[in-house]
C-alpha cells in the first residue's frame, strides 16, 4: 500500500505506547492482555481521531481550506479534536453539535469553546437535517470567498480511516521489537472507521490477528457492514482492489445498553476496574463499554488461557467529566 504519496500532517504523538497489563489479566483470571495506548496520541488530551486527521487534515491543507465543518454529539472527541487539529496549522473550525445548547458547558463541549471553535447548535435528531445544515453553510462560506473543508462526522471516511491502516503497521513493528504474540485485537466501534482501518492493516500486512468489535451504538449488522464498505474504499483510496466478508468481520452490539452515550453498569464497573487495577482511565461512552466486552467474553471463555489479547484504548476521557455523579461511590 502506497502511503507514502498521501497528503499528511503529523498530528499524533507516535508511536503510542503498547504495554502488558499484568494485573488486570491476573484480576480477570484470563489471558495475557495488552494495551495500545492511542489515548496517549496528544492533540487536546488524545484519542483515535489524531491519528484518522493526520490524513483529513493533510487532504484538507493540500486542497487549500482554510475552514474545516464537521459534525457530532454534543459530546464528540472527534469534533473537539477537529478544533485542536485545525486551530494547530491556523484553520477555522465550525462545529455543528447535535442538541440542545446546556446551561453550562462541560467536558468535551467546554473544550471546544476553550479551543475558539465556532459553535451552531443543531437541535434535532434527525442526522440529514444536520448534513444539510453544514452543506449550506459550507456553500454560504464559499459565496464569501472562503475555502471551505467538511469533514463526515467521526472522521469516518476513507481518507480518514487510512490512519489505522498506519497504526497496524506500527503495532506489528511493536509486537516484533517485544517478541510477543497476540492472538486478538479487541476495539470499540462507533462509526466503523477506525474498526476498519484496523481490519484493512491486518489483511494487507498479512498479520494473523483476529479482530473483535464492540459496538457502542448501533446493530452487529449495521456495523459489519460498514466495516467492509470502509475498508473497502480505503484500500480503493490506496490503490488496492480488495474484498471484505460480513462473514469476516466479528462485531458485538450486546453491550452497548440503553444507546449511544447513555453509561451502562457494567461499563462503568469495567471503567472502576482498570482504573484500581492498573491506574489506567477509559472512557463512560467507548472503551468502558468495550472492556465490558472483554470482561464478558473472557467470562464466556472465548479465549484460550495461552492466548493473547490487545485492548485498544481509543480515548474519548474527557467525558469522565460529563457527569460527575456517575462516580459519587
Ligand atoms: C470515535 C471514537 C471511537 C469509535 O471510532 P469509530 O472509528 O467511529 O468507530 C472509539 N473510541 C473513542 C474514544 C472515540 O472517540
Amino acid at each position: 500500500m502506497q502511503i507514502g504519496k498521501l497528503p499528511r500532517k503529523r498530528i499524533a504523538a507516535l508511536p503510542t505506547p503498547l504495554h502488558e497489563l499484568k494485573r488486570l489479566s491476573k484480576e480477570l483470571d484470563g489471558p495475557r492482555i495488552f494495551i495500545k495506548r492511542d489515548d496517549l496520541t496528544g492533540l487536546a488530551f488524545g484519542g483515535n481521531k489524531a491519528r484518522k486527521l493526520e490524513f483529513i487534515l493533510g487532504d484538507a491543507i493540500e486542497k487549500g481550506a482554510d475552514t474545516v465543518l464537521t459534525t457530532g454529539a454534543l459530546q464528540s472527541n472527534h469534533v473537539r479534536m477537529t478544533a485542536a487539529a485545525a486551530t494547530q496549522f491556523g484553520l477555522r473550525a465550525v462545529l455543528f453539535l447535535r442538541g440542545k445548547e446546556p446551561v453550562t458547558y462541560k467536558a468535551n463541549l467546554l473544550l471546544d469553546r476553550l479551543l475558539g471553535a465556532q459553535i451552531e447548535f443543531v437541535d434535532t435528531d434527525d442526522r440529514e437535517e444536520i448534513v444539510q445544515r453544514v452543506e449550506t453553510a459550507a456553500e454560504q462560506l464559499k459565496q464569501e470567498g472562503s475555502n471551505p473543508y467538511v469533514i463526515a462526522g467521526g472522521g469516518s471516511t476513507p481518507v480518514g480511516c487510512t490512519g489505522y491502516y498506519v497504526a497496524l503497521t506500527e503495532v506489528l513493528t511493536q509486537v516484533n521489537e517485544m517478541g510477543i504474540h497476540i492472538d486478538h485485537l479487541l476495539l470499540a466501534s462507533g462509526g466503523g472507521g477506525t474498526h476498519a482501518g484496523v481490519v484493512l492493516g491486518v489483511t494487507a500486512l498479512n498479520f494473523a490477528l483476529n479482530v473483535i468489535g464492540i459496538s457502542v451504538s448501533q446493530s452487529t449488522d449495521y456495523v459489519v457492514e460498514r466495516v467492509c464498505r470502509l475498508a473497502e474504499e480505503t484500500a480503493c483510496n490506496l490503490g488496492h482492489r480488495l474484498k471484505f466478508l460480513p462473514a469476516d468481520i466479528e462485531v458485538h452490539d450486546q453491550y452497548v445498553g440503553p444507546g449511544y452515550a447513555i453509561p451502562t453498569p457494567e461499563g462503568l464497573a469495567a471503567i472502576r476496574l482498570v482504573a484500581q487495577t492498573e491506574g489506567i482511565l477509559l472512557d463512560p461512552v467507548y472503551t468502558g463499554k468495550a472492556m465490558a466486552g472483554l470482561i464478558d467474553l473472557i467470562a464466556q471463555q472465548r479465549f484460550q488461557r495461552d492466548e493473547t489479547v490487545l485492548f485498544l484504548h481509543t480515548g474519548g476521557t474527557p467525558a469522565l467529566f460529563t457527569d460527575e455523579t456517575l462516580w459519587n461511590r
